[in-house]
């Protein structure tokens, strides 16, 4: 059987960084990272703006990033895991770039700091406009120089098995999981998981999440009896190029409104003012909400972002990707008004951990966007979630010696849950219930007048159809996969209820 000290779940920021940091202190331990794709298919690779760090203690500093913060979170942040997170940002930064990752600079020389919705002062660090990808890349590249790190692409994890000790403690001890090259359902020993399987905007008619972005690790956690929070909060981001039924769509940075876009409506009329004083450079939520709100008055399909007065060398020189990916629809952002809407874009809340990223079951870690840490609360500021990422691992990686060193493999014999059954992968199907549920969970979240009862019937009923797809003697990974979503949308449902939040 198959086993490892460590098994990390998702090829992110989040579980990358944390992989290597653990190989580096520990060559002894063996680390096998997992993911249901490509490796680089990731959030991650996808984050354009950067990553907010306060580097010039002239103009800014920890506390302005720290109010900053909380303000955007409504309340709901935990104000000692800001203190923590902000603080600590220099340092996971200095480490970043020391593994290889380039931000860039200005002609003196120093960091060419961004400015983003929330922020009082410039300061996200940023790769032109495609800083994900170039973080991705970087860590990719170490981890396969790495001894002690195996990276499994197209493994696609399942299960968490638990195991309930003498004293009634829970311990999470291995997986099931997909080996999608040999069509295979195998189990793997662990004496640590971690999981860094991102968000879940795909449960959403629009979002900017990639097609992986399903909520595994949520249902996968909440199944194994683990406590999720907040996920009543998804963020929208305001301003996804609209470009009809694509999904996901395409984001048009925050980095670009930073730099001095407009937000316009069919009238080519500025109206975010009406909303808050910082008109575009107000928070995603005030914004998105906003753009929502003028969309359904005006009973058109998006507003617009006008970047007609912005220098165009400087702008084409700050924002190569996003002028590059608009080129070839026929959009010049130097004439043509660019159409947008708000589109689902980040899960505030997820796995509830520790500030060393432990979930409430033994042996289970969370880090990264399916994480709950007491960053974000109602609304995440921007650029602030490869930061937590970073520290999260960070923290993770500091506490799981203690955890590793208090656990062996598990020596219970596990039964064949999935082994036994015929594997098919007909994708088809699913992609009509697929759309259906997003269908629900997007004018669910829309409402003013929620009707949860009746979402959770509805949700009942596409699981008895997604059932009804199978055989009893064969297993699916795309129903697996449908039936994770079908649980994440449920947790948001039950989270959402009026006592849960006034402002989902
Ligand atoms: C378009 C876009 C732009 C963004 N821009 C920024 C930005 O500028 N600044 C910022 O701070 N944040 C930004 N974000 C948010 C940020 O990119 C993400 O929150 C962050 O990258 C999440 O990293 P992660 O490690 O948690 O997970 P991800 O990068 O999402 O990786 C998740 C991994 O888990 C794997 N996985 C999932 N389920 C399973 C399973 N069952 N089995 C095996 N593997 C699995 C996936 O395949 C993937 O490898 C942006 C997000 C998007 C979508």
């Amino acid at each position: 059987m198959p086993k490892t000290d460590i098994l990390i779940v998702g090829s992110g920021i989040s579980g990358l960084f944390f992989a290597i940091k653990t190989a580096r202190k520990r060559p002894d331990l063996s680390i096998c990272i997992m993911t249901k794709e490509m490796a680089s298919n990731t959030n991650t690779q996808l984050a354009q703006g950067g990553i907010a760090v306060v580097t010039n203690h002239l103009k800014d500093s920890f506390e302005q990033h720290i109010k900053d913060t909380l303000k955007s979170g409504a309340g709901l942040c935990d104000e000692e895991i800001v203190k923590m997170v902000i603080q600590q940002a220099p340092e996971r930064l200095e480490e970043l770039i020391e593994l290889g990752a380039s931000f860039d600079k200005n002609q003196e020389g120093q960091w060419d700091l961004g400015l983003e919705g929330g922020h009082s002062q410039h300061r996200i660090l940023h790769h032109k406009d495609s800083s994900g990808l170039e973080i991705e890349k970087k860590l990719l590249s170490i981890i396969t120089q790495t001894a002690n790190i195996e990276l499994l692409e197209n493994h696609q994890v399942i299960e968490l098995n638990t195991e309930t000790t003498k004293r009634n403690e829970v311990n999470c001890t291995g997986a099931f999981f997909y080996d999608k090259n040999n069509n295979a359902i195998k189990y793997i020993l662990t004496r640590a998981i971690v999981l860094s399987t991102g968000g879940c905007g795909q449960l959403f008619e629009n979002t900017t999440n990639p097609a992986i972005a399903t909520g595994d690790g949520i249902a996968m956690a909440a199944r194994a009896g683990v406590e999720i929070e907040d996920m009543q909060y998804m963020q929208f981001h305001p301003t996804a190029l609209s470009s009809g039924n694509k999904n996901p769509l395409f984001l048009i940075s925050e980095a670009v409104r930073g730099f001095g876009a407009y937000i316009v409506n069919y009238e080519h009329k500025r109206f975010l003012f009406k909303y808050d004083l910082r008109g575009e450079l107000a928070t995603r939520d005030i914004v998105s909400r906003a753009i929502s709100i003028e969309m359904l008055e005006t009973q058109k399909k998006h507003v617009y972002l006008d970047c007609r007065h912005l220098d165009q060398a400087d702008f084409f020189k700050h924002f190569p990707s996003i002028s590059a990916h608009c080129n070839a629809i026929g959009l010049y952002p130097e004439k043509d008004l660019v159409p947008i809407v708000p589109a689902a874009h980040y899960q505030c809340g997820g796995i509830k951990v520790d500030r060393n990223g432990v979930t409430t079951i033994k042996n289970l870690y969370a880090i990264g966007e399916c994480a709950r840490t007491g960053l974000h609360g109602k609304n995440r500021l921007a650029s602030n979630s490869l930061l937590e990422a970073l520290v999260f691992a960070h923290q993770a990686s500091k506490n799981i010696d203690k955890t590793i060193a208090a656990f062996i493999f598990s020596s219970k014999i596990l039964l064949p849950k999935f082994s036994t059954v015929n594997i098919k992968n007909n994708y088809e199907p699913y992609l009509i219930l697929k759309k259906e549920l997003q269908k629900l969970i997007t004018s669910f979240y829309a409402s003013n007048d929620r009707d949860s009862h009746l979402a959770m019937l509805k949700i009942k009923m596409l699981k008895n159809e997604a059932e009804n797809l199978i055989d009893r003697n064969e297993i699916t990974i795309p129903f697996i996969e449908f039936s994770n979503m079908l649980t994440t949308a449920l947790i948001i449902i039950k989270q959402c209820q009026p006592e849960k939040t006034h402002s989902c």
